[in-house]
């Protein structure tokens, strides 16, 4: 498999972390760092944060991401944000199906799936988390778990539009706990995916996608992880606020 006919994105995660004016500064300090890397950059910040984000943003090589967004158009949904908003204001990805959206705001695969196509309708590129939790890994069932999560997820998605979509591998255990997966077991996870993905679709499909890891990845394990074969990137909560580690961890991505 050549892992060079896949472009490498690393996104930053800032979850409910930073106001619109603490925005504008921390992209203004990442600008300079993450300048001329290879790979793709990209920063999902809160829906109130986009539009600093953008402006910040504008004529640099970051990509600008939400959070998560709803799948109907417009309507009585207090507190949603659509695709189609987004859009408008010229967010170019949005994070669906994050594990902190299905433990604490009741999303399911069922609603991860009408989400992720309702973003691609609108030309949004979509990053799919899926993970395991603890238990479900100590139960054995992380491949078995990992493929229902990416088959319903993709369910009604053409081949055409899953060149809109990365995977972000990202075990529940890992993400802000500081445990990160060793880069066997993020490898292992992705191959999985990719299998999946050449199942759903075709080795091709496969091939092409972007599959990241998530969970506690930093600027000291980025090097270990990114060099996997199969880990095309890396989906990046808390050491995305501090902008010194995201461009250590864009620069390991360069490599
Ligand atoms: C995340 O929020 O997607 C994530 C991976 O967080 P952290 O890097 O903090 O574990």
């Amino acid at each position: 498999m050549d892992k060079t006919k896949r472009a490498a994105i690393i996104a930053g995660n800032w979850k409910m972390n930073k106001t619109p004016s603490e925005t504008t500064a921390l992209i203004q300090e990442m600008k300079p760092l993450v300048a001329g890397a290879d790979c793709k950059v990209v920063l999902c910040v809160p829906f109130v944060d986009l539009d600093a984000a953008l402006k910040a943003a504008e004529g640099s090589n970051i990509g600008i991401g939400a959070e998560n967004c709803h799948f109907e158009k417009s309507g009585a949904f207090t507190g949603e944000v659509s695709a189609v908003m987004l859009k408008e204001m010229g967010v170019e990805y949005v994070i669906i199906g994050h594990s902190e959206r299905r433990q604490y705001f009741g999303e399911t695969d069922v609603t991860v799936n009408k989400r992720v196509k309702a973003a691609l309708a609108e030309g949004l590129k979509v990053i799919l988390c899926v993970g395991e939790t603890l238990e479900q890994r100590e139960q054995g069932i992380t491949a078995e778990l990992v493929a229902m999560q990416t088959k319903i997820a993709l369910l009604g998605v053409s081949a055409e539009d899953a060149a809109n979509v990365i995977i972000a591998y990202e075990p529940v255990w890992a993400i802000g706990t500081g445990k990160t997966a060793t880069s066997d077991q993020a490898e292992e996870v992705c191959a999985i995916i990719r299998k999946v993905v050449a199942e759903i679709y075709s080795p091709a499909v496969a091939d092409a996608m972007t599959i990241q890891y998530g969970g506690s990845m930093n600027a000291k394990n980025a090097d270990e992880l990114l060099s996997k074969v199969n880990v095309d990137g890396g989906l990046i909560g808390g050491a995305s606020l501090k902008a010194e580690d995201f461009s250590i961890i864009v620069k390991a991505a360069n490599k």
